[in-house]
């Protein structure tokens, strides 16, 4: 039977500053850009569960989290680091399943064959562990037999719990929860559930979505099968073996450019670690946008020469994103609910001198493949 161990990491900028500076274990620790002066527009990227406390989360104005939590420790972001560690992370997760999807810098899916629960739920206990041992990541845990159900499961388990949904159960699972721990729904639409009767996840798989589409238009099929535990995974697209990709979906439908900005930028630093440490260089990058109504648009565009590192990808996917986010929203006044990133023409960094399509196709790398 196939599952999907999802593992998210917890607090993952803090806990990977925290390796450095244990010392602040235990105390409230914000990474974000420290609001010099009250005027800065940055966000808070990730706050430990002692800042969580006071109300400060991630994404939030840093101005807001700062008179919210007076006494954290702030801490500038290091990006190119979070990259090099989520890397070894990968490594680690990879040992565990040779399909592993990056979903996002501190989210992986693991698709793993099982015979049942109690297998799944072990084999959630030693990635758990050897995170924790190894990296000194503490991970939270949901495994299901779909993805998006792995995803709800995960969110029930932070932080630092296993959450496993028995095949069969998925209804039963997701029945009880209010609509907003599905992934994507965010006030906005969780408002338009709600005066269409619909409070939990099982409200909404008892929908028609004739009945559902007067409100919420074309996106209510999608929701619906969702609920009832048979939505398609969040990335369907399957490039071929020679692309990564990686993507996120946020937390409530996003309508501005900065946090759809340092989602790319974060996104890109990820998969340009990913591509470090299985030696390959692209050639081309992509973005997608998969908008609030469940429809998707892309970009992509192929470089001039084949590139390493993190800074041409990071480069092109924010024009990209940059562009496609200017032609399309403005036309469409839409929110964004997942975006992704993407690397194409692969190639082993010693082909460097010689043309991507000249060589056959290298033997599959391991690990982060877009299955
Ligand atoms: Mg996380």
């Amino acid at each position: 039977m196939r599952w999907t161990i999802y593992v998210d990491l917890d607090a993952y900028y803090v806990s990977v500053e925290l390796r450095e500076r244990p010392e602040l274990a235990g105390r409230p620790v914000i990474v974000g850009p420290p609001p010099a002066g009250g005027a800065t527009r940055g966000v808070v990227l990730s706050a430990s569960y002692e800042a969580r406390k006071f109300g400060v989360h991630s994404a939030q104005p840093a101005v807001q989290a700062a008179r919210l939590c007076p006494e954290a420790v702030w801490i500038p972001p290091d990006h190119a680091k979070y990259g090099r560690v989520a890397a070894e992370v990968r490594a680690v997760l990879g040992r565990f399943a040779p399909d592993l999807v990056p979903l996002s810098i501190d989210e992986a899916a693991l698709g793993v064959e099982l015979p049942d629960a109690a297998a799944a739920r072990e084999l959630a206990v030693n990635v758990q562990a050897a995170l924790r041992n190894e990296l000194h990541l503490p991970a939270s845990i949901g495994a299901a037999t779909t993805r998006t159900v792995a995803k709800i499961a995960t969110d029930r388990a932070k932080p630092g719990g296993i959450v496993v949904v028995v095949p069969g159960e998925e209804a039963a699972f997701l029945a009880p929860l209010p609509v907003r721990a599905i992934p994507g729904v965010g006030p906005k639409t969780e408002e338009l559930f709600r005066a269409a009767g619909v409070a939990t996840i099982g409200d909404l798989a008892a929908q028609r979505p004739s009945s559902l589409s007067r409100r919420l238009g074309a996106s209510a099929r999608g929701w619906i099968l969702l609920a009832r535990g048979q939505g398609q995974d969040p990335v369907e697209e399957e490039p071929g073996p020679r692309s990564r990709s990686t993507d996120r979906t946020f937390p409530q439908d996003v309508a501005s450019w900065e946090p759809l900005e340092s989602a790319v930028r974060e996104l890109a630093a990820g998969l340009a670690a990913t591509l470090a440490e299985e030696e390959l260089r692209y050639g081309s990058v992509g973005v997608a946008f998969r908008w609030a109504d469940f429809t998707r648009t892309q970009r992509s565009r192929t470089l001039g020469a084949s590139a390493e590192g993190p800074e041409p990808l990071a480069r092109a996917a924010l024009r990209l994103a940059r562009d496609l986010w200017d032609d399309e929203r403005a036309g469409r006044g839409r929110a964004i609910r997942t975006v992704s990133v993407r690397a194409e023409r692969l190639a082993e960094r010693h082909q460097r001198q010689v043309s991507l399509d000249s060589f056959p196709p290298p033997a599959r790398p391991r690990g982060a493949d877009d299955a």
